[in-house]
């Protein structure tokens, strides 16, 4: 049966994971919505909560949910950043489950795209994106920011990466199990889902008001996020210091092959302490930024052969039957 007749007669398998830290506010009336969107749309339908750590009660609320939905609840032992938690729940996705959508627990991703998406996903579509069309929620920086970032990001890296595309996402079984294969401990999550490819498309929805709570996102943390992206889909920073590098040495040969011809010419006249300077100071000061970007790498490097687990699981609470 192919997958139009298959979802017609309500016999799509559909997994939700749901990262959640710091959401008692709302995780709660979020698990109940969520559940009564799927129940109209698909036969079997899967929760899994993962708990990223909150410091909050929202594992007691999710757990008194849970005798009335069936879920599963994944707590991490600690706060592990909204890229592990989707990591988690990918890595607990059944084998039978059909779909696998990624949404947030703050009601800022509108159930109602959910339907959009399982109709592409009948259209043939593996992947299925959401484009935020509106950021008027978050601050004028911080949409500079993005937008400035994903410029950048798609002049270097490998695969492009569509701008305005989060995590709130669907994903056929295909995709879960090929994202199953990157091993990678520093995930940029944007970067991978482009990475694995299959056949992709968008669906644009309106970005929600929070209905509780606040963003958990700092600014630092977003630009170590960026600096994951550049050092983990790109090695054109690398290359570039090599390429400033041979410029230089080129200037450089140059002028020392005018100064010893002035000199053998002209003879010495008292050479200039400003330049002298002047060139100390700025090499000095490019070899810092090169090694500094160098550093980057290593430490991605460094993360990745210690091979530690992505995230700790605490204690997994299943009532899924
Ligand atoms: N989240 C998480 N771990 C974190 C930060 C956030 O699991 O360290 C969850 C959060 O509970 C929410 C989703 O990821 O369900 C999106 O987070 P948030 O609303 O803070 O980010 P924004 O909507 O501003 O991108
Ligand atoms: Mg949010």
């Amino acid at each position: 049966m192919d997958r139009k007749q298959r979802y017609k007669s309500q016999d799509v398998h559909v997994t939700c994971i749901v990262p959640v830290h710091n959401e008692a506010e709302c995780i709660g009336h979020f698990i109940e919505e969520l559940d009564r969107t799927l129940t109209g749309l698909v036969g079997k339908r899967s929760l899994i909560i993962v708990d990223d750590g909150s410091q909050d009660d929202t594992v007691a609320v999710v757990k008194k949910i849970a005798e009335k939905i069936p879920l599963k609840l994944i707590k991490l032992s600690r706060n592990f950043g909204k890229e592990k938690a989707l990591s988690a729940g990918l890595d607990h996705v059944e084998e039978s489950s059909d779909v696998t959508i990624l949404i947030d627990g703050d009601f800022q991703h509108p159930l109602t795209t959910l339907k959009k998406f399982l109709d592409k996903w009948t259209q043939g579509y593996d992947m299925v994106y959401g484009l935020r069309e509106n950021r008027r929620s978050e601050s004028f920086v911080k949409r500079l920011l993005t937008r400035t970032f994903y410029e950048f990001m798609s002049k270097l890296s490998e695969v492009p990466l569509p701008v305005d595309a989060g995590d709130f996402r669907l994903m056929d079984k295909k995709v879960v199990s090929a994202l199953k294969t990157m091993e990678e401990r520093v995930r940029f999550m944007k970067g991978i889902y482009a990475w694995v490819g299959f056949k992709t498309t968008s669906v644009s929805y309106q970005v929600q008001k929070r209905y509780a709570g606040k963003s958990s996102w700092s600014f630092f943390s977003l630009l170590d996020l960026a600096l994951t992206g550049v050092t983990s889909f790109s090695s054109i920073p690398l290359k570039f210091w090599a390429v400033v590098g041979s410029l230089i040495a080129g200037i450089s040969l140059s002028f020392a092959l005018y100064m010893v011809a002035r000199t053998l010419l002209f003879g010495t006249d008292v050479p200039g302490y400003a330049s002298i300077i002047v060139s100390v100071s700025f090499f000095g000061g490019i070899q810092l930024l090169s090694v500094g970007i160098l550093g980057e790498y290593i430490a991605r490097i460094f993360q990745e052969v210690k091979r530690r687990p992505q995230y700790i699981i605490e204690e997994i609470h299943n009532t899924n039957g």
